[in-house]
């Protein structure tokens, strides 16, 4: 049996700490249910009382089923000076209702002393009394120790003696943070080994990005004997980020040949990295390593050539091992896999070579040249999907036309749109007010056909970004439109993109609702 390796996400928490990066609580679910189908262990949620969107994730995500993940709430050790039980934080963290939760403690004696103003031994205690108290309120306890490296290097036994006392209250994993990046792999590989040597709990790392080794140093402590490792998708987080997990879960699988998250996911990790990429409004980075478009191209003749004969030789993995593909011979076959793959997530049986899916996978080529994204829009593909197999579906409605204005009295504004949609042989027409022109698109077209489909009054429009494609040269720069709609039992993303907003926006609204009258 292969070491296996926990990861632990920290995306939500750590992650949304990054510059440009926000996530609603609707987000962090779909994001926690992307990883928890990934077949991430832990998904740490946020930090509880610490904002409403945080308290709102914790209590959808405490009525859900999660299939691997276990859902962790962050927070610190009590303040001093307090009984643990009447720290409001103590409160906070047992009405997040979560299986684990994962406390921040300090193990340099500089920021005891001048930050937190305590005396050593009352730290000792306030991390003995928070993990205790938590163990014997039924949680998993994770420990995360705040500045290990720079304290331990400061005053190693101090440092010790904070991770003995969270090992001896019950942590069952006592985590390395390099909080401030600044650290190299051998400090890393030396520091994790001697708290290899003196504790028996799991231990973890928490690395930062900011020397450009938080991948590295996460990998040094695994293979100084860390078995747990925290991170982020794609590196988000504060400053120059987190150690970016993207990297981390197919080397722990393909370079250490350890066991980490379930085999057959790797193939979507690329996958995994686009969506939360779509869902933080964020441009995929090209050059990420393993999974960024440029990550196997090739581009120099005789490197061509040698691919085209061995693609060993000037590969370091087979691409396809974590999605992605080699990028001169973008082969008919590779993009084809995705869309097989992607079909029977969405519940359509196609043969790989039946002419269907030859269509479908042109058709998704196509449309992605147009700047159309299906990460984050699987509805808009089920529809794509359904419209060539069935080879002339019947539509249920279509939109004749419609007319959005903006009023302005020189203070407030009011927008106003009409929609014209035909039924059958009926058509019907109305107008609505709304915040935006799309909010008043919205209104009217749900209007429109909720006489028709009355089961539509149940679906809302729950999230709504916009992104401005780089115009190619010469031509305009374009917009994709990116909805999510619910109609409270389960949420589903759909796309349009054109040169006016508009026009984008209307295309993922239609796209949103037949997708609502498609499900039975
Ligand atoms: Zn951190």
């Amino acid at each position: 049996m292969k070491p296996f390796v926990e990861i632990y996400d920290t995306t939500l928490r750590d992650g949304s700490q990054g510059e440009g990066i926000n996530f609603s609580a609707l987000d962090k679910l779909r994001i926690a249910e992307k990883l928890d189908a990934f077949g991430v262990h832990y998904v740490e949620g946020g930090w509880p009382g610490s904002n409403p969107k945080d308290m709102e994730f914790f209590k959808q995500a405490s009525r859900r089923k999660w299939k691997t993940a276990r859902i962790a709430a962050f927070s610190m050790t009590r303040r001093k000076a307090m009984a643990v039980e009447n720290d409001d934080l103590m409160r906070q963290i047992l009405e997040a209702e979560t299986p684990v939760v994962t406390i921040v403690g300090k193990t340099w004696l500089l920021h005891v002393t001048e930050v937190l103003r305590a005396k050593p031994d009352e730290n000792l205690a306030m991390i003995a009394d928070t993990v205790r108290y938590l163990k014997d309120h039924g949680k998993r306890v994770i420990y995360d120790a705040e500045h290990a490296f720079d304290g331990y290097k400061d005053q190693a036994e101090y440092a010790l003696a904070t991770w003995q006392a969270a090992e001896k209250a019950g942590a069952e994993c006592i985590v390395l943070c390099d909080t401030n990046g600044g650290s190299l792999p051998q400090e890393i590989s030396r520091i994790v080994e001697v708290a290899k040597r003196k504790l028996t709990a799991r231990l973890g790392i928490h690395t930062h990005n900011d020397c450009g080794l938080g991948v590295a140093n996460g990998i040094a402590a695994l293979e100084a004997g860390a078995t747990h490792i925290q991170g982020t998708i794609n590196g988000y987080g504060e400053r120059t980020g987190n150690c970016n997990l993207t990297s981390v879960i197919p080397i722990v699988h393909l370079k250490m040949g350890l066991s980490g998250v379930p085999a057959r996911s790797l193939t979507k990790l690329k996958e995994l990295s686009e969506f939360v990429d779509e869902i933080a409004n964020l441009r995929h980075d090209p050059r990420q390593p393993w999974v960024g478009q440029t990550a196997f191209a090739h581009k120099g003749g005789m490197h061509v050539h040698a691919i085209d004969r061995v693609a060993r030789s000037y590969e370091h993995i087979n691409p396809e091992a974590v999605g992605n593909q080699r990028r001169v011979l973008v082969s008919d076959m590779s993009g084809r896999t995705n869309i097989l793959m992607k079909a029977a997530e969405l519940g359509f049986k196609l043969a790989p070579d039946a002419p269907e899916t030859r269509a479908i996978t042109a058709e998704v080529k196509r449309r992605e040249n147009l700047g159309y994204e299906y990460e984050a829009a699987e509805a808009s593909l089920a529809l794509l999907i359904r419209g060539i197999l069935d080879h002339n579906p019947e539509l249920l409605f279509t939109v004749d036309g419609y007319h959005v204005s903006i009023r302005s009295n020189g203070t407030a504004s009011v927008c106003e749109a009409t929609v014209k949609v035909r039924v059958g042989d009926q058509t019907a027409h109305t107008v609505a007010e709304g915040d935006g022109p799309v909010n008043a698109l919205d209104s009217a077209l749900r209007s429109a056909l909720a006489r028709f489909f009355p089961r539509l009054k149940q679906v809302t429009l729950t999230d709504y970004k916009v992104r401005i494609l780089d115009g190619v040269a010469g031509t305009a720069a374009k917009t994709r439109v990116l909805i999510t709609s619910s109609d409270g039992r389960r949420e589903w993303g759909t796309v349009g993109v054109s040169e006016n907003i508009i026009t984008a926006s209307l295309q993922a609204l239609v796209d949103s609702i037949e997708y609502a009258l498609m499900k039975k």
